[in-house]
This record gives C-alpha cells, structure tokens and sequence, in this order.
C-alpha cells in the first residue's frame, strides 16, 4: 500500500529518484514523475497501463517556466496564460528538446500547465525539473478526486499519495492548443470555453475528438466506472425509451438535480440539486466512481445544459456512455 501523508519533502525526493508520487491538484489528482527522465516517465505508463500514443501534460511552478519547455510562444498565449494561471487550463505548444518523446508520445508540441493546488505548487516550486502528470487512475477508468481514490486503483504501484483534500474543480483542465498557428480547443475541461473566449475577445474553434479523431489522447471511450451507462435528455424518457431492455436490470440513476421518485435514492446520485454547474464538475467523478460497488447493472444519467462547466461534463458523459 502507498503511504498517504502531506511531506513535500519526501514526495520531492521520491520524484528526484526517479519515482512516482501521486499529487493532488484542483482538477483531479495526478500520477506524477520526472518530465525530463524517460526512467521515470516510463513508469507512469506503466503503472497506469496506458498506451504510448497518449501524451502527458507536464506540470510547472509558474508561466516563467514555460519557456524553458516550450518554444515559437505566440505571445497571445503567453499572455493569457500570465493572466488565468494557475488555473485548470493546458497550453499546447511547440516543445524544446529537452522535453523527451515519451512525454509527447513524439508529436513535437508539449502540454503546459500550472496546477493550483498549494501543496502541488509548493512541491514544484522545490524541484529542478517539471512534473509529467496524467489523471492517476488506470488507464480509461474515471478519474479520481481524492486520496483514497488513488489507494484504492493504484496503491500497489505509488510509493507516496501527497494528500491535498478533494480536487476543488473536479475535471480535468481544458487544453488550449497554440502549436503553429493554431487556436483552438482539444478538450473541453475544467475552465469553461465563455470564460476563455472572453478573455482572448474571440471564438474558439473546438476540435475534441469527436471531431478530430486524430487529436493526441483524446479518445471516444473513457471514464469506465465499470457499468453500462445510458445517457438522455431525461431519466423519464430514458425509462420510456428502453423499457423492455431494463426489464430485469437493477438500474442507478445519474441526474443532474432531482431524483428519480420510483427508483430506491440509494441507487441515485444527484450531482447539484440548485442546479449549479460547478457543484455538478465538483461531484461528478466521485458520483460516477460510486456506481463501480453500488449494486446496479445499468446507470441512466442524463445530459447537462450545454453550457459553461456543463459541456465539458457532458462531454465526459458522452465518453463514459461509449465502449
Ligand atoms: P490526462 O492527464 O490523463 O487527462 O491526459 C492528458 C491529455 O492531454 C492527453 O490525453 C491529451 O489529450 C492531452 N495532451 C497532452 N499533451 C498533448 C500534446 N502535446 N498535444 C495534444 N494534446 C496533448
Ligand atoms: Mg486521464
């Protein structure tokens, strides 16, 4: 079993061993390693049985440091990024040498972020090197927003899970690409699309792989808590719709804000009862996780208003509905 506790010193040395740690950040909690070894970057995939043509995002104190990583920074980027970071948001941009192919599974751009978590940013702010850090969960199943979510998946294989409470924000960050003239969006995450065009005072393109199967990592089938999973417009039409296939199933309820009254509240979850779309990305992996040992063989959940945080979470129920 990994040892959970809240030593930055001795996360900082495990990593500088070429080790994993676990660390918290306010999207989900990442697996982390040395970005600028492949020793220990290796272990990550393996650890997390993730194929090599997904790429990491490398973790960093502060925007200051992107040039070290990053070269060819449109200064559009680098301008925003001084503005929103630390925040849930990735820069994709034309990466330096000194960033091995591994992290990049050998595209020649590199995914830059500034966690806001104090712990995470108190640990980098320690080390020399930057942190390669994907979602520390097995490789397609949800992502986990506490401690104990790591034990529990990958606890075998981490020496050390740096404790920092559960991920304030809840999904992943979003990634803005700004490789080669580029602008636009590869994953819709934890810093919603009204705020970031606001900002740049322009439309951004969206291009997840629902519509570029090419993009790197981002694949149609993700966030598997074990079950199958229905998604509608409502859990009503959902019950209408597939009738005789629920016929003998034991059916858990994802909803946005009301519980299903004919179905035991124990095999629901509600993700904001007021209806607030940051409280729902809050709840969403933990509730999603709890169907993995509730006693149910199907999940209906139902679509979010498409709006704010309320696309990305859609767009993770979209994953999460597919095999
Ligand atoms: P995870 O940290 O598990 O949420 O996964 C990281 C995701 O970041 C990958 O699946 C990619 O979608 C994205 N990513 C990381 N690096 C790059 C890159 N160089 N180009 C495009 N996307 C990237
Ligand atoms: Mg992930």
């Amino acid at each position: 079993m990994a040892n959970i506790g809240v030593d930055i010193l001795h996360a900082a040395t495990l990593l500088g061993n070429n080790n994993l740690v676990a660390i918290p950040t306010e999207t989900v909690y990442g697996l982390a390693a040395n970005a600028l070894s492949e020793k220990a970057v290796v272990k990550i995939f393996e650890a997390k049985n993730r194929p090599s043509f997904d790429p990491l995002i490398v973790h960093v104190a502060d925007v200051a440091q992107f040039e070290k990583y990053a070269q060819n920074i449109p200064d559009i980027a680098l301008k925003l990024a001084e503005e929103i970071c630390p925040g849930p948001v990735t820069f994709v941009l034309d990466k330096q040498p000194i960033i091995p192919h591994i992290v990049t599974s050998g595209h020649h751009t590199v995914g830059l972020r500034v966690p806001n978590h104090p712990l995470t940013l108190q640990l980098l702010q320690t080390l020399n090197f930057p942190l390669a850090a994907p979602s520390a969960n097995p490789f397609g199943y949800v992502s986990p927003t506490m401690a104990q979510h790591v034990q529990d998946q990958l606890g075998q294989k981490v020496p050390y899970i740096l404790d920092g409470g559960s991920c304030a924000v809840g999904i992943e960050s979003t990634i803005l690409d700004f490789s080669k003239g580029n602008k636009k969006v590869l994953r819709l995450g934890g810093m919603s699309l009204e705020f970031l065009e606001g900002k740049l005072k322009t439309k951004l393109e969206v291009q997840t792989s629902s519509s570029n199967p090419n993009a790197p990592g981002m694949l149609v089938s993700h966030y598997n808590p074990g079950k199958k999973i229905f998604v509608g417009e409502s859990i009503n039409k959902l019950l209408d719709e597939h009738a005789g296939e629920f016929a003998d199933a034991r059916i858990g309820v994802l909803a946005f804000r009301d519980y299903q009254p004919e179905i035991d509240k124990k095999l629901q979850r509600v993700l904001s009862p007021s209806g607030n779309l940051t409280e729902a990305a809050y709840n969403f992996f933990t509730m999603l996780r709890a169907f993995n040992t509730l006693p149910v063989d199907v999940v209906l959940a139902e679509w979010l208003p498409d709006e704010g945080l309320g696309r990305a979470i859609n767009d993770r129920l979209k994953r999460a509905s597919t095999n």
